[in-house]
């Protein structure tokens, strides 16, 4: 992998442009959020002044650091698991929170969100996989969760997000992203008051054009733009 960040973000996207077109999708419609988490600000500056207008951070004291030191037109999206002690922080500094998966938590960023006279856009993360290790609901509580969550005036759902079992073969993520596109669909039929089926997050570096093919609008993409993360 050459080690340039603006020459990686440039091959990511016409990645994405070929998956996309292959499904006859404008790629416009695919949105390339650059996972941040961990890398430092000049880095991530390097990435915004080649292009990348979506970051995605997966802890708030990181995040919050990075948003008020890295300026431009950003949306920042939270990527990782929202503990509900710190939703208040939450929705001061996200556009988008990828990772909701229980009620309680959707609560308490709707009375924050309320508090603070806004509607926090929301993806309730699946934990399709059924894996242990995995934060998000099981596929079939899906349907309750949602009902519950249509009630919330100051929470908007947008759609749903994934991280399918780990599998360094972008092939044999295909079925969970195919259980993922069908659930998406579902729930757009129910057409659930004030729930939107809009974005369906999934894909990171190894899979992203598998999950475009699949039918994700929203990929989640950090080692291939800046390289293997050092911990
Ligand atoms: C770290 C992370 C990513 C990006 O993973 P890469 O393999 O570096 O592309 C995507 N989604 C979530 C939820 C993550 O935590």
């Amino acid at each position: 992998m050459i080690n340039n960040i603006s020459d990686n973000i440039k091959r990511v996207k016409d990645n994405i442009t070929i998956a996309a077109q292959k499904i006859n999708t404008d790629p416009q419609d695919i949105k390339l959020i650059c996972v941040s988490k961990t890398i430092d600000q000049t880095r991530i500056i390097e990435a915004v002044k080649a292009g990348i207008t979506i970051l995605g951070e997966n802890r708030i004291q990181e995040a919050k650091q990075k948003i008020a030191d890295i300026k431009g037109k950003i949306s920042w999206h939270l990527i990782g698991h929202l503990q509900t002690n710190k939703a208040a922080q939450a929705i001061k500094l996200f556009d988008l929170i990828h990772s909701v998966d229980s009620l309680k938590l959707a609560r308490e960023i709707n009375r924050q969100a309320e508090k603070n006279d806004k509607i926090i856009q929301i993806l309730i993360q699946i934990n399709i996989g059924n894996e242990d290790s995995k934060y998000g609901i099981p596929a079939d509580d899906l349907p309750e969760l949602l009902t519950q969550i249509s009630n919330l005036q100051n929470v908007a759902v947008q759609g749903l997000m994934c991280i399918p079992p780990f599998n360094p073969n972008p092939e044999n993520s295909r079925p969970y992203f195919k259980q993922m596109y069908q659930l998406f669909e579902k729930m757009k039929k129910q057409a659930i008051p004030n729930i939107t089926m809009r974005y369906l997050s999934m894909g990171m570096s190894n899979d992203y054009t598998a999950a475009i093919s699949e039918g994700a609008n929203m990929v989640r993409v950090g080692a291939a733009i800046f390289g293997k993360r050092i911990y």
